[in-house]
C-alpha cells in the first residue's frame, strides 16, 4: 500500500486540512517485478549461447581447425547454438505479438480429427527415431471447430515436441479429443515420459521456467513453448492445464470453447 498525503490550502487560511490517499500498489509492483525478471532472463538466455559460440570459435582459431574431425564437431556446436538462438528470438517475437494483441485470431472451421492426425504426421520422423508409438483418438461426435488453425497447430507442435523430448525411447504418446458439456472440447497430449516433480508444477507455464535447464538447452529448448501455448489458448477463450507424475508421464490438456461470440466471427 502506498500512502500519499496532500495538504489542502485555502486562501488566507493556510493549511486547512489534508487529503490522504491509500493506493494498492501490490499489483503494479508485481508487474514491474516480473518485467524486470523477464528482461534479466532474456539477457541471460541470449548470453549463454553467445558465450559458447565465442569459446568454440576461439578454440577453432587456436588450432582445432587443423584437426578435421575436431574442427567439424566444433562447427557443429556453433551451428546448433546459432539455431537455438534463432528459435529463441522467433519465440520472443511471437510472445511479444501475443502480448500486445498484434496476433488477431483468424478462425476457420477446422476438422479436429484431421488436425490431430496431421500433427502426428509432422513428427513421424522424430517419433520413429526414438521408437515412440503415437496414436490419435477422437470421440465420434467431434468434427469441426471454429479456431485459428495456424496458432492451434503451434500449440500442438509445442506440446507434442515436449512429449517427445521428455519421453525415453520406446515410450508412448496419445493425442485425444473429447467433448465437454456444454460447449467446449478438450484436446490432450499424454506421454509416458520422465514427468515433472510436484514442486515445479506451479511455475511450469512461466516464461523460461524449466525443471532442468541444462537438459532443456541440450534438447534445443527455449523455455518458452508452454508460455506461448498458454497465450494462444487464452486468446481463444480457453484454458490449458498440466498434470504430471514423476517417472510416469505428463498430460497437457487444452480446453477450447466451441461456441464463439458473434463479434469474433466477423
Ligand atoms: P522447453 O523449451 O524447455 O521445453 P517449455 O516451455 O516447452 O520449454 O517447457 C518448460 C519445461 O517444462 C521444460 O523445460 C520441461 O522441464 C517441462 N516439460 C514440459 N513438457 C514436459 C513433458 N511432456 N514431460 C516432462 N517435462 C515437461
Amino acid at each position: 500500500l502506498r500512502l500519499t498525503m496532500t495538504p489542502i490550502h485555502r486562501r488566507d487560511q493556510g493549511i486547512s486540512g489534508t487529503i490522504a490517499v491509500l493506493q494498492d500498489v501490490t499489483e503494479q509492483e508485481r508487474l514491474e517485478q516480473s518485467r524486470r525478471e523477464f528482461v534479466a532472463n532474456v539477457s541471460h538466455e541470449l548470453r549463454t549461447p553467445l558465450t559458447t559460440i565465442k569459446s568454440y570459435a576461439e578454440a577453432l582459431d587456436d588450432g582445432a581447425m587443423d584437426e578435421r574431425e575436431l574442427g567439424q564437431r566444433f562447427v557443429g556446436v556453433i551451428r546448433n547454438e546459432t539455431e537455438r538462438m534463432i528459435r529463441l528470438v522467433t519465440d520472443l517475437l511471437h510472445l511479444s505479438r501475443l502480448d500486445s494483441n498484434q496476433a488477431p485470431l483468424r478462425r476457420q472451421q477446422t476438422n479436429v480429427p484431421e488436425m490431430l492426425e496431421e500433427v502426428a504426421d509432422r513428427f513421424s520422423f522424430q517419433l520413429r527415431k526414438k521408437a515412440i508409438r503415437a496414436n490419435v483418438r477422437v470421440e465420434d461426435s467431434i468434427s469441426s471447430v471454429w479456431l485459428d488453425r495456424d496458432q492451434i497447430d503451434q500449440v500442438l507442435d509445442n506440446l507434442v515436441s515436449n512429449a517427445i523430448k521428455y519421453t525415453l525411447d520406446g515410450g508412448r504418446i496419445e493425442l485425444t479429443a473429447r467433448k465437454l458439456e456444454p460447449a467446449s472440447i478438450a484436446i490432450s497430449v499424454k506421454d509416458t515420459g520422465i514427468g515433472i516433480p510436484k514442486r515445479d508444477l506451479g511455475r511450469i507455464f512461466d516464461r523460461f521456467y524449466r525443471v532442468d535447464k541444462a537438459r532443456s538447452r541440450n534438447m534445443g529448448g527455449t523455455g518458452l513453448g508452454l508460455s506461448i501455448a498458454r497465450e494462444i489458448v487464452k486468446a481463444h477463450g480457453g484454458n490449458i492445464t498440466l498434470d504430471s507424475e514423476l517417472n510416469e508421464g505428463t498430460t497437457v490438456t487444452v480446453i477450447l470453447p466451441t461456441q464463439v461470440s458473434g463479434g469474433e466471427r466477423a
